[in-house]
């Protein structure tokens, strides 16, 4: 793994959550983006070198949905930046991780994304993700 490339924060409402974010860092969201096979809308945030995503519920269907309905708004994932999606997964399944997709999927910001089940990562969902090229 690469870097740390971004922390996913779930919202219940994503102009309340530009607003109050924009506030804490000083600047405003530098893109939005919805993610149709996920039912979210994206909004990315840069702090120097540092990404902060907050995820909004485009149905109750979502993920983020049922996370918010389970533990409410807060800290979702943590996403970890690799040079090779395909070799990290293999590598991670060797290993006894559970990988929520078989294979990457689309993702925001023009990445390539895979997830890995909290119950076998100390409850924290991670992420990972490669830029697609
Ligand atoms: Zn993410």
């Amino acid at each position: 793994m690469v870097r740390i490339e971004h922390i996913g924060i779930a919202v219940k409402e994503l102009d309340q959550a530009n607003e109050l974010f924009k506030k804490l860092f000083g600047e405003a969201s530098y893109k939005e983006e919805t993610v149709e096979s996920e039912h979210v809308t994206t909004s990315f945030f840069k702090i120097g070198p540092n990404k902060i995503e907050l995820l909004e519920a485009k149905a109750d269907e979502s993920a983020i949905a049922k996370y918010i309905n389970k533990k409410g708004e807060g800290i979702h994932h943590i996403a970890f930046e690799v040079d090779d999606i395909l070799a990290e997964m293999e590598r991670l399944r060797g290993e006894g991780f559970q990988l929520i997709n078989d294979q990457p999927k689309k993702g925001a910001d023009n990445k390539l994304v895979c997830f890995l089940h909290p119950k076998t990562t100390n409850g924290v969902l991670v992420e990972l993700c490669q830029e697609i090229k």
